[in-house]
């Protein structure tokens, strides 16, 4: 059985005034059919992992770099977040594609070095709306989960996110139909690549617009195993009802 999951990416938002969120979900949930975890920005890693301590709540980072350590100034190792607190890192995200022009082969880089170093893994996958309309999705989402995802991966150390960019941020959330298609193609996927049995344990998640007011429709979706959200993770009183919903 696939354990649900609504993990939240606060991206480059939250300072130490926000941590009262997190104290606030780590209060607020406790049901152990669900898990939630929250990411937020490098800096308030250890401090959030602090306020989480004794409860289900678990955090987790936005990226990695693939060394352990060396001249790479800015960023951070798997091993540094897993030091601060954090067991899981958000890798492949189509900000960090799109920004830091990060190829599926550097996200199999970060994704050796997070499971590696024991973090489990989130890895994002999303067609942009150019590839939606030249009738590229499966493939650009092929190519992304073939290239993406490490040989070791497995139901306890990877999660896979769906996340088509032209839904992040804007409002317009996939429709069904194209959620349970390419849920349904990446699960085939990964059953061809590491067996049903393996296939079977990895869980998928959607991501896109996901907000209190849609978050059970998308869950109702075969296939869909939880949701990354961004927006609606900021606050408690908009991240507790997604998860409610799940
Ligand atoms: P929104 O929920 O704000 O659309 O962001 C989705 C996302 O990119 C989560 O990683």
């Amino acid at each position: 059985m696939r354990r649900k999951l609504a993990a939240g990416n606060w991206k480059m938002h939250g300072t130490g005034a926000d941590l009262a969120e997190i104290a606030t979900l780590a209060r607020t949930h406790a049901d152990p059919a669900c898990e939630v975890l929250i990411c937020p920005p490098a800096t308030l890693i250890e401090r959030a992992a602090r306020e989480v301590r004794g409860s289900a709540l678990m955090i987790g980072a936005q990226d990695c770099h693939s060394a352990p350590q060396g001249a790479h100034t800015g960023d951070i190792s798997a091993a540094m977040i897993r030091d601060a607190g954090a067991g899981h890192v958000i890798l492949g995200h189509s900000e960090r594609r799109q920004d830091h022009a990060e190829t599926s082969a550097v996200v199999h880089a970060k994704a050796t070095a997070a499971l590696h170093a024991g973090l489990i893994t989130i890895i994002c996958l999303g067609e942009t709306l150019a590839d939606r309309e030249r009738g590229a999705t499966l493939d650009v989402i092929g190519q992304q989960l073939a290239g993406s995802t490490p040989d070791a991966a497995r139901g306890e150390n990877t999660v896979i996110a769906y996340e088509p960019v032209w839904a992040i941020g804007s409002g317009h959330v996939a429709h069904p139909d194209q959620i349970a298609e390419v849920h349904g193609f990446l699960r085939e996927r990964l059953a061809h690549r590491f067996g049903t049995g393996v296939a079977a344990m990895i869980r998928l998640l959607y991501g896109g617009s996901v907000k209190p007011a849609n978050a059970a429709g998308i869950f109702a979706i075969p296939d869909v195993d939880g949701a990354l959200v961004g927006g609606a993770s900021l606050r408690a009183e908009s991240f507790s009802p997604v998860i409610s919903a799940l």
